[in-house]
């Protein structure tokens, strides 16, 4: 347990023999003695405290370089790492591992300022949040203490809340969580169907539950697409999926009346591969997940998604796409990417976004409250490119009546929690059944 030798401790004898020559009072000698044993205990003591900390990143979504451990003062410095080819550097997730409970750990984190793709360096902002999310028991996260941030460190003064306990970019949701989820939901309603939507590049499956009846018959239904995690990064988005089908599985009124009129897809992680991996995913190679709804995608989830939508949409059973993500670092409202020249749209989708602002103001209320109108994506350059993403490509490839979008929920609040994000999603759900309600087919139905 201690590294303070037994060397050590003769030398400190030896430097209070060596007081003794000098000072002539015994009082004294036997004071010195006594100071010298009670600094040497606390050495002790201060230094076996931190002697066996340890920091692991080796499972499923785990990502940190570990820049430094001082076992002196209990510092612990870390930096995600850049993982060639897998887009940003910014996530990161580890365990901590022998401490002692209650005892105080300074935990730094440094962006990783790397090149991950040639010429692009990654913003710190991305990579820290102002409080992390802890946990004891991997499951349950709560928020550490807000940090300070000086000279490129963020540091968080965490009281270590047991022998060892996980720290992360915030709360994690990994493909097993993915898999309980979707298991529950099916145990609830025997009727759901899972379903592996695709194998991923490296070989993993993309797992997704359908809601209420897939038969042909069924055209006056309604078709719902809800998805998250395109990009890796933003765990934040697939705890509002979890909401979101939760809710949907509910006894809540709304709920019922949703499973009644329509039939929902949910996939609660796009990009398994950059999720198992703890990379970003965001500006991966070859292409960013969401900047590849194409005619010719290179992940086979999205070319998957874009076959079972296309299918729907030829059936006349597609109505509503939301695609789940998690914004930059400063926003602090959820808020829905809308189209850009939405005046140029046909006038039955323009009434429906109108109607879906409108009911979405009133239902995502809090503690996360929307902003009142939508965002645009003016930081993506050429058309060519919004085509590529996967609300655009849906609102391009379906009818004229269907509502397709991004819901932004923030992360970098108080209440972007697991708590708080699924909120947002329960209130999405309820969103989606109050606007089907609203006949958004018009004409058409
Ligand atoms: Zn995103």
């Amino acid at each position: 347990m201690t590294r303070l030798s037994i060397p050590s401790f003769k030398c400190m004898l030896t430097e209070a023999g060596m007081r003794r020559n000098v000072i002539k009072s015994g009082r004294s000698m036997k004071f010195i003695f006594i100071a010298g044993l009670l600094s040497l205990a606390s050495t002790l003591k201060a230094e076996s405290d931190f002697a066996n900390i340890n920091v692991m990143t080796d499972f499923p979504g785990g990502s940190a370089v570990v820049n430094d451990i001082d076992r002196n003062k209990g510092v612990i410095h870390i930096s995600p790492p850049i993982q060639t080819e897998r887009g940003w550097p910014c996530w990161w997730y580890c365990k901590v591992d022998g401490v002692i409970k209650g005892q105080t750990i300074t935990f730094q984190l440094t962006a990783n300022t790397g090149v991950y793709r040639p010429n692009r360096v990654l913003s710190a902002n991305w990579t820290q949040p102002d409080r992390a999310a802890i946990s004891v028991d991997n499951v349950t996260w709560s928020q550490t203490e807000k940090c300070v941030k000086q000279n490129g460190i963020a540091t968080y003064m965490v009281e270590a809340p047991a022998e060892s306990f996980w720290l992360a970019w915030g709360p994690p949701f990994l493909p097993s969580h993915a898999d309980e989820v979707l298991e529950t939901i099916k145990k609830k309603l025997p009727h759901a169907t899972l379903f592996e939507l695709a194998r991923t590049r490296d070989g993993r499956s993309v797992r997704g539950i359908r809601i209420g009846s897939d038969s042909k018959t069924d055209s006056h239904r309604y078709g719902v697409w809800i998805q998250a995690r395109q990009h890796a990064w933003e765990a934040g988005s697939s705890w509002v999926g979890r909401g979101f089908i939760e809710w949907l599985a509910s006894d809540d009124q709304a709920a019922i009346d949703l499973r009644e009129i329509a039939i929902i897809y949910y996939i609660p992680i796009m990009d398994v591969d950059n999720v198992t991996l703890g990379a970003g995913g965001k500006e991966a190679v070859p292409r960013d997940h969401n900047r590849d709804w194409s005619d010719t995608p290179n992940y086979p989830e999205v070319a998957a998604a874009q076959k079972r939508i296309l299918q729907l949409n030829s059936e006349q059973r597609f109505d509503v796409f939301v695609d789940l993500h998690n914004p930059g670092s400063s926003e602090r409202r959820p808020y829905f990417f809308g189209p850009m020249d939405i005046e140029k749209l046909p006038t039955i989708q323009q009434q429906n976004h109108a109607l879906w602002l409108a009911i979405s103001k009133n239902s995502i209320s809090g503690p996360l409250q929307l902003e009142p109108g939508y965002k645009f994506a003016t930081y993506v350059r050429t058309e060519e490119e919004r085509n590529r993403m996967s609300a655009n490509w849906v609102r391009n490839h379906t009818a004229e009546h269907v509502l397709s979008t991004t819901l932004e929920t923030v992360w970098n609040t108080p209440h972007s929690t697991q708590k708080g994000y699924m909120t947002v999603g329960a209130q999405l759900g309820q969103v989606v059944s109050r606007y089907l309600g609203s006949n958004p087919r018009g004409s058409e139905n």
